[in-house]
């Protein structure tokens, strides 16, 4: 039987309606004392000091580069095969953004590479957890050590994912979150930052908020923006925040039944999961490599047909798209992340798949 199996799927329970109700009946809907609640619990949950709530992921990421003071003639390093956020953070910053390439084996940013691209005019690099698995801390942490840069942590894809026993967010002097709708865990739109830092804190709440300090309103200290968060949103955030442990464990153990079934098929290469780490599976993302039967976009197509729909996460990397192609990027700039963008693609691997979707998608995979 034809089924339809989507890549990420939204569902909003009757708790998480309650909470959000609450809110709307207390009459007091913006910013307020359920973000509050939000940012404590979420910075404790990762292990962090402090929250700071947004609006949206990229806010947080901007917030972040403000926090550290990165401002015009700063350059900061990230790589290319990521969400167009992370980059426009750093151009929203006025600073420059400088490309490194990534290790073929996490899709992460390349410690190594990042060596080659460091200057004096390094001030931050942004290191992406993409699809759920943390960064190699530890080389970047190294190449670092004693230079003045900061690391902005970008986790959006990774809430929960532990590295040696530290939590996503926490590897780094600033963490971002994204709470966007398909997100392991969301709020629709929304976005967190933590920090262990006071005045990274500090600067990042006086930044979403037109660049007043919190405790002085109407007194403008800098240029800001409005990036806050409502309390019916943190009210969905703070119950998400209870369930994101369990939707995490569910995505892991249907990525053990992929990783399983299948093993040792010609041609396909399944994502790794390093030493130490615990990978959140925002994605579940396969190579296809030439000796599979079919290319990458004919196997997209050929399991469309099933009715399995999959994603492409990213078709092109970052600096072979107009936009940055202006900053003088061009075609093997950046051979592992073109490479790399032509042979990935995303199965299902959302909470709410069940055994017989996985089944059926398994099948018809090696059917091929
Ligand atoms: C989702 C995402 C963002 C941006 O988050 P928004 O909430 O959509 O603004 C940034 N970086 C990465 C890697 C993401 O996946």
């Amino acid at each position: 039987m034809k089924q339809s199996i989507y890549i990420t799927k939204v569902k909003i329970d009757k708790i998480e309606k309650r909470a959000m109700e609450r809110v709307f009946d207390s009459g007091m809907i913006v910013q307020g004392p359920k973000v509050a609640e939000f940012e404590k619990k979420f910075a404790k949950f990762c292990g962090a000091k402090y929250g700071v709530a947004v609006n949206s992921g990229t806010a947080a990421l901007h917030c972040a580069c403000y926090g550290v003071g990165l401002g015009p003639g700063d350059e900061v390093i990230t790589t290319p095969f990521t969400f167009v956020a992370s980059a426009n953070a750093i151009l929203m910053a006025g600073g420059k953004v400088v490309f490194a390439d990534i290790e073929d084996e996490t899709f992460n940013i390349d410690p190594q590479q990042i060596k080659k691209k460091i200057t004096s005019k390094t001030k931050a690099i942004i290191p992406i957890d993409l699809y759920g698995h943390p960064y190699d801390y530890q080389s970047v942490k190294k190449i670092v050590k004693k230079k003045k840069i900061f690391i902005i942590e970008d986790a959006c894809q990774a809430v929960g994912a532990e590295y040696q026993g530290r939590k996503a967010g926490t590897l780094g002097d600033i963490g971002c979150f994204s709470f966007y709708a398909t997100k392991n865990m969301m709020t629709g739109e929304g976005g967190m930052l933590v920090t262990k830092n006071i005045k990274f804190a500090e600067r990042a709440r006086m930044f979403r908020h037109h660049g007043q300090s919190e405790k002085k309103r109407y007194q403008y200290f800098d240029l800001g923006y409005n990036y806050r968060m409502t309390d019916f949103v943190a009210a969905l955030g703070i119950e998400q925040l209870k369930k994101v442990t369990k939707l995490n464990q569910l995505r892991i153990k249907n990525a053990r039944y992929f990783l399983k079934h299948l093993a040792d098929i010609k041609g396909l290469i399944l994502p790794k999961t390093k030493k130490r780490i615990k990978h959140v599976l925002h994605q579940f993302t396969i190579r296809v490599t030439p000796d599979f039967p079919l290319n990458r976009d004919k196997l997209v197509d050929y399991l469309k047909d099933k009715g399995i729909f999959c994603g492409i996460y990213y078709p092109q990397p970052l600096h072979l798209h107009p936009h940055f192609r202006r900053l003088g990027y061009k075609k093997g700039d950046f051979p592992v992340a073109e490479k790399i963008s032509r042979e990935v693609i995303s199965l299902p691997v959302h909470p709410y798949l069940t055994k017989s979707e996985l089944k059926y998608m398994v099948k018809a995979i090696k059917s091929i």
